[in-house]
């Protein structure tokens, strides 16, 4: 049997594996507790010894290794390569703001999602990334940013929605008040619009913020941007959106990144202003990041901000967000696709 990743156990869990092993329930809040303070079962000395052996033979720590650090000399956003022990990477980055330090974490190690602009998704989907990874990236970036970090976007590689169980098991236990004790308000999910999960999401009625990654006023556009749009369609997908925000009392966040030529018309702006009124909702412009190898362009920064205009002016909450980290290619992915690219022509070389 393969060993299991502690990190990923909801402390309810570890109660329960305690009490069929006849150790008392007290022992599960000390493991608990030692899971966000160290990085081996031996390093537990209020545990037994038998109990420590139980745990090396059943379980291991999930561990994370920075392959590499770029800090913008901009503004201050710092962007993480980080391997796991199957040498698998994924991005993690942190974005400095007046009111607090945000780590952008990622959810899969690839994507299945096939979104036409985005850089993640080019290699198809590898695995998923357990509880533990997730919460070890907020972890070790959490310990190497000054100040620490108070807010936590879960949208870096991968669709949180499509590794569900393991995404629900990060959310509890990063608010577990056993463990890190972090509020739910502080975090956001985004979705590219798994509609099944952001109804099951809104049941469990949690207070995180759900981001929804629109990027085009119909169907139509949709579809040609977003392949999970011939799944679940446009009025399905907002209708799930209603459903989260009917649940929970939340606005949602749209993402829309403007894509010259494809989705940044006046008139596309007049129709997703018509979708939006009576949302609660807040609209996220941002010029689409430009990735090697597609052809994708940027809007230009008068029709970003005539789109932004249309829709505040329709009374729609819209804001254009600021662009972090140009010069270290802080757009997701696209570290992991270099360093690939660049192991693949060593591998040519040799
Ligand atoms: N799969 C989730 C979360 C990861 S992507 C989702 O789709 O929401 C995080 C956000 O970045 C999404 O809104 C995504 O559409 C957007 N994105 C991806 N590639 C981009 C690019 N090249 N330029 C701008 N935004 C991009």
């Amino acid at each position: 049997m393969s060993k299991k990743d502690i990190k990923s156990m909801t402390y309810g869990e570890l109660c329960d594996i305690m009490k069929q092993s006849g150790v008392p329930a007290f022992r599960a809040k000390q493991l608990f507790s030692w899971l966000y303070k160290v990085e081996s079962f031996d390093e537990m000395t209020n545990l037994p010894k038998d109990m420590r052996a139980y745990l090396n033979e059943n379980f291991y720590i999930p561990r994370i290794t920075a392959e590499q650090k770029l800090v913008s000399k901009l503004d201050g956003t710092t962007k993480y390569l980080f391997s796991f022990e199957d040498g698998e990477m994924i991005e993690t980055i942190v974005m400095k703001y007046k009111h607090g330090n945000s780590v952008c974490i990622s959810s899969q190690v690839g994507c299945r999602m096939g979104c036409s602009f985005c850089a993640s998704t080019m290699g198809g989907l590898v695995r998923n990334l357990t509880a533990g990874e997730m919460l070890a990236q907020y972890e070790y970036v959490n310990r190497d940013t000054e100040g620490g970090v108070s807010n936590i976007v879960i949208m870096g590689i991968g669709e949180p929605l499509d590794n569900f169980d393991n995404l629900v098991r990060f959310l509890k236990n990063i608010n577990d008040e056993n463990g890190l004790n972090m509020s739910h308000r502080h975090i956001s999910v985004s979705t590219s619009g798994i509609c099944e999960r952001i109804r099951e999401l809104a049941d469990m009625k949690l207070q995180i913020t759900l981001s929804v990654s629109l990027h085009a006023p119909n169907d139509e556009k949709r579809s040609r941007l977003m392949p999970v749009n011939r799944k679940y369609g446009y009025d399905e997908l907002l209708a799930a959106c209603d459903y989260y925000t009917s649940k929970t009392n939340k606005r949602i966040s749209y993402e829309y990144t403007l894509i010259a030529g494809v989705n940044d018309s006046i008139s596309d702006a007049l129709t997703l202003a018509s979708v939006m009124k009576d949302r609660l909702a807040h609209v996220n412009l941002i010029p689409v990041n430009e990735v090697k190898g597609k052809e994708q362009k940027a809007s230009n920064a008068k029709r970003v901000k005539d789109f932004a205009e249309v829709l505040t002016s329709k009374g729609i909450n819209a804001t254009v967000r600021r662009t972090l980290g140009s010069d270290i290619n802080a757009s997701c992915g696209q570290l992991r696709r270099n360093h690939k690219e660049k192991v693949g022509e060593e591998n040519v070389l040799r």
